[in-house]
């Protein structure tokens, strides 16, 4: 089973994309964690895609396809995966159906932007694994590190409230159209992702298993 979760940055893509790997014991590919990997390490990739992300602009096609087709080849995705934060435009959904990535279901985690923007202030991210928490919604075990590999727990450059703005505008100007695309191809599932998280969990789930 091949999934896509959409949505605006913030609405719940990575922690949403955990517990489905949990679920599903299929493995989710995150664009953003990738890309803050590379940077970390200092690579070609990183030292290209930097400058966008700061910015809060998307990182060029051509980089994002390289990195998942390579991805969505390797053995563990088999039986399949769940991509989070790709595709996030037109030129990435169209690639992706002329390369055969077949996918399934398409989620769309919707969450009003005023929301957002209180949600970012409190969102801590694992250095190590990437992780998504939140100070008060879904903090850790223990202050400042991860549950699941004992990382040290960061505030994401671009989570300043400037660039989520920046992010929000992006999302609706260029990713918010493959709902149409999507929709059209019959694969769209919508979920209200301001509810709890083990809510909206649920209705993800409810909604892979209604749409056959
Ligand atoms: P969020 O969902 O909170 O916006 P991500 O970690 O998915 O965060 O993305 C962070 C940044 O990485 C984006 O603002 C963009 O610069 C870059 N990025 C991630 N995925 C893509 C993608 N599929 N296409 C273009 N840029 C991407
Ligand atoms: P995305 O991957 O879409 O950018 P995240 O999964 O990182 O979003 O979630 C953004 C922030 O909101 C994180 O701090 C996360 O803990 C928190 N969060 C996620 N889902 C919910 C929810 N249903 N209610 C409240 N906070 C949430
Ligand atoms: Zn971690």
């Amino acid at each position: 089973m091949n999934l896509i979760l959409l949505g605006a940055p913030g609405a719940g893509k990575g922690t949403q994309a955990e517990l489905l790997v949990k679920k599903l014991s299929i493995p989710a590919i995150s664009t953003g964690n990738m890309l803050r990997e590379a940077i970390a390490n200092g690579t070609d990739l990183g030292k290209k895609a930097k400058e966008y992300m700061d910015e809060g602009n998307l990182v060029p096609d051509d980089l994002i396809l390289g990195i998942v087709a390579e991805r969505v080849s390797r053995p563990d995705c088999a039986r399949g995966f769940i991509l989070d934060g790709v595709p996030r435009t037109l030129a990435q959904a169209e690639a992706l159906e002329d390369r055969g990535v077949k996918i399934d279901h398409v989620i769309s985690i919707e969450v009003d932007d005023s929301e957002i923007e209180r949600r970012m202030t409190g969102r801590r991210v694992c250095a190590k694994c990437g992780a998504s928490y939140h100070v008060s919604a879904n903090p850790p075990k223990v202050e400042g590190v991860c549950d699941d590999c004992g990382g040290e727990l960061t505030i994401r450059k671009d989570d300043a409230p400037e660039t989520v703005r920046k992010r929000l505008q992006v999302y609706h100007s260029t990713t918010e159209v493959l709902k149409d695309f999507y929709g059209k191809l019959g694969r769209l599932c919508i979920v209200n992702g301001s509810q709890s998280i083990e809510d909206a969990n649920r209705d993800i789930l409810k909604a892979i298993e209604a749409q056959v």
